[in-house]
């Protein structure tokens, strides 16, 4: 029906390219840059000395952000609407890829602040409706995840619930009262990965970081759902329904273009990153799904398109199981992917590109 047709086009998942400046310290080492976005959608690759080499110059994107663009304009232009789709009960992920020193943090920070704003701005104009906002953080590293607001060490467990789908049992959930208290959370996520980062070297380019927002729906809300949540609205008794948006902020890419390069089986160990490499499967699977959706659906034939894929190994990383409720179905996604546009990287920025191309 028209309902999916809309929704079919909404679901795919939104590819964008952030190109970062060339830092001080490379200008002082006399680094160049070897990378140029050409317009909106298009970055390229301008090497001369590199002539009759064998990859493509130019990459098209959903769009591409200039080193010269503000974090604040990545949010405005993409990432704002999909965030403030949490209070309509959609679930949405927003995701930094790139190697270590690309912007993944710097970018994910800025645009985690600018969200935390917009929605409080959206819950006083909406206080009626009796909103509030719950803040959590996990770390996942060598695939266990840690609570980032205790200073307990404990593992967290994923758990199947039959309400919610998959839960982080006994996850720290803050209620967030106002911007200080996000800036006091933050704060302390940053203390708890710097603790660990001292035990162990480079931990935080092999760990993967989730901010969590969670948005308890009001019963108000469930009449203004529509296509989005059907399920939903049997079930107006319940207190227990909730959307969440999460920031993930990927462990660095590095971790996983080599053995996706070559072809390593996936295996535990210190240079492989199970997690991120099974994210790359889940999302160009999603991305296969839901380009049959939209390429067949004037046959009237959605649901068909839906199995020839098989299974989506959600169930293979604790990412992927974790945030299975936040991917594909309805969930909103984007994917930042952060570059560097030094020459010295240029090995690693095509590994970002490739995945970008692949999950576009
Ligand atoms: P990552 O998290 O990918 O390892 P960071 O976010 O820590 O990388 O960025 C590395 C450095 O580059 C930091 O000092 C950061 O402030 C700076 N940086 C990253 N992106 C930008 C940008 N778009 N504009 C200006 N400085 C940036
Ligand atoms: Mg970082």
């Amino acid at each position: 029906d028209k309902m999916q047709m809309a929704s079919a086009r909404e679901e795919k998942i939104l590819v964008l390219v952030r190109l970062r400046p060339l830092s001080d310290k490379e200008i002082l080492a006399d680094e160049v840059a070897d990378w140029e976005c050409i317009n909106d959608t298009t970055i390229l690759y301008r090497n001369t000395l590199r002539e009759g080499s064998t990859f493509p110059s130019a990459y098209a994107f959903d769009r591409v952000f200039r080193g010269d663009c503000s974090t604040k304009q990545v949010y405005e232009d993409e990432a704002k609407e999909i965030v403030l789709s949490v209070v309509s009960g959609i679930n949405s992920s927003i995701f930094a890829y790139g190697q270590t020193s690309s912007g993944k943090t710097y970018t994910m920070t800025g645009i985690t602040e600018y969200a935390v704003k917009d929605i409080f701005d959206y819950i006083h104009r909406h206080e009626e409706r009796a909103f509030v906002l719950k803040f959590s953080a996990m770390e996942i590293y060598n695939e266990a995840i840690r609570d980032l607001l205790t200073t307990d060490n404990t593992p967290l467990r994923l758990l199947d619930d039959p309400e919610k789908g998959v839960i982080v049992e006994k996850v720290t959930e803050e209620t967030l009262k106002d911007w200080n208290h996000l800036q006091e959370l933050l704060s302390v996520c940053e203390a708890q990965r710097r603790i660990g980062e001292t035990l162990l070297n480079e931990k935080s380019s092999r760990s993967h970081q989730i901010i969590r927002l969670v948005c308890p729906l009001p019963c108000s809300v469930f009449l203004t759902i529509e296509s989005s949540a059907r399920e939903f609205l049997g079930k107006e008794n319940s207190t227990t329904l909730a959307a969440s948006v999460n920031f993930i902020d990927l462990a660095g890419s590095e971790r996983a273009s080599q053995s996706l390069s070559t072809g390593t089986r996936l295996k535990e160990g210190c240079h492989i990153n199970r997690s991120l490499l099974t994210l790359s499967t889940v999302i160009r699977k999603l991305r296969l799904v839901k380009y049959e959706d939209y390429n067949n659906y004037e046959f009237g034939d959605i649901m068909r398109s839906k199995g020839r894929h098989g299974h989506i190994n959600y169930r293979d990383s604790k990412l992927t199981r974790m945030l299975q409720p936040c991917l594909g179905g309805n969930a909103r996604t984007a994917i930042i992917c952060t570059l560097s546009p030094a020459r010295s990287h240029v090995e690693q920025t095509r590994n970002t590109l490739l995945f970008a191309c692949c999950a576009k």
